[in-house]
């Protein structure tokens, strides 16, 4: 049987939120419903969810995204909490032992993190990948997994990015390039 885990991109509320510091607006608000009811059916089945999630510290000198973005995601901010529905059945469901939280610091969730060892200990083949943006931290967290040799699942109703043309491009990419399934 396949072992598959669902990685939760930064779906947070300075992503996603109409007064969130690096929005995407729309795209990204009606994902809601698709992802939160997804990410309960991971857990209810006994799959592991990850939920991979921007960290950064104001004005950081060192970091390459302080010269490309305002400030987002900032420990400690409510701009760092999951966006709606996903926050509550992380509350809800955040003592389970197929609940995982990550923080990431780069656009990839396998960058600076212990992701791949936690898939890896638990034989997972198979990444399926929802949240923002599509075609930056979706991109760059599928890229690694390819690369890794992980089977991936793109879930089309669960990505968005305020970008609509990085947006297509990406959905392209994942099925052209990483051998993505899209669902
Ligand atoms: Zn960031």
């Amino acid at each position: 049987m396949t072992k598959k885990a669902l990685i939760n991109v930064d779906y947070t509320y300075d992503f996603v939120a109409d007064d969130g510091a690096l929005t995407c607006g729309k795209p990204g608000q009606e994902l809601e419903a698709y992802i939160s009811d997804l990410t309960e059916q991971f857990i209810r089945n006994g799959d592991e969810v990850i939920f991979a999630i921007d960290m950064h510290v104001e004005n950081d000198p060192y970091h390459p995204e302080t010269k490309l973005y305002p400030p987002h995601n900032i420990a400690g901010t409510k701009g760092r909490e999951l966006y709606g529905d996903l926050n509550r059945i992380y509350e809800d469901y955040k003592a389970k032992p197929n609940v995982h939280w990550l923080d990431k610091t780069r656009y990839s969730a396998f960058v600076g993190t212990n992701l791949d060892v936690i898939l890896r200990e638990r034989n997972i083949t198979e990444i399926h990948i929802v949240g923002v943006c599509t075609d930056i931290c979706v991109l760059h967290t599928a890229v690694d997994a390819y690369g890794k040799g992980f089977d991936i699942v793109i879930h089309e109703k669960g990505v968005a990015s305020f970008n609509q043309t990085g947006h297509q491009w990406a959905l392209e990419h994942f099925t052209n390039c990483l051998n993505a399934k899209s669902t």
